[in-house]
């Protein structure tokens, strides 16, 4: 199987787009994140992909603490800035204070569970312990390498209703 042809299939699965933050030692650090997924309920978990060789992976193994940033409608410049390799994408924050980033559609804030290694991403299983919503706002997706909004295509009615 070639990675390209998968890279081009899978790209056809649109998702939304989120900055993943955590800070060490008052150094922040922050990557975007498409593979991003609820895991469980009962209790809140998520899972988050992220290539072995990140920087902000190698920050969170350290702190064991991250923050989800679900990006708005507008952020697609937030996405790309957190998409590079710059050394600093996040001004230093108060240690052990997580980087939320303003304008987001929600934060959620996790603690590691457990890591598995699934090719070259490490699969990080974590465990909600806060969440924090916007009143209103629209998300940033991706699909097919370049960013969108999202657009309701039919309103779901019950016969009795
Ligand atoms: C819409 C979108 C969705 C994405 N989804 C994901 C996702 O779900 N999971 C994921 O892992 N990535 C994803 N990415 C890519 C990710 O955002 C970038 O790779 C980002 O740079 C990661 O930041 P980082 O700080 O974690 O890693 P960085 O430390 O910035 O490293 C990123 C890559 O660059 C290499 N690198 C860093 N510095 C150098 C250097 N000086 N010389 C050579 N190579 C270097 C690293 O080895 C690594 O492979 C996505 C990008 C976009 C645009």
């Amino acid at each position: 199987m070639n990675p390209d042809d998968f890279r081009h299939a899978i790209g056809h699965f649109p998702t939304g787009v989120a900055v993943i933050t955590t800070t060490v030692n008052g150094e922040a650090h922050g990557a975007t994140v498409s593979a991003l997924s609820s895991l469980s309920l009962e209790p809140p978990m998520l899972i988050v992909c992220l290539k072995d060789t990140s920087r902000t992976l190698t920050a969170v193994k350290q702190s064991g603490r991250f923050l989800v940033n679900l990006l708005a409608e507008d952020q697609a410049d937030i996405a790309a800035h957190f998409a590079t390799r710059d050394g600093a994408k996040l001004a230093p924050t108060e240690p052990g204070k997580l980087p939320g980033i303003p304008g987001v559609l929600g934060a959620i804030a996790c603690e590691v569970d457990s890591m598995v290694r699934g090719g070259s991403h490490i699969i990080l299983m974590a465990t909600v312990t806060a969440v924090e919503m916007a009143s209103a706002g629209r998300p940033l997706t991706y699909y097919r390498g370049r960013f969108g909004g999202f657009l309701p295509a039919l309103t779901l009615v019950k016969p009795s209703d």
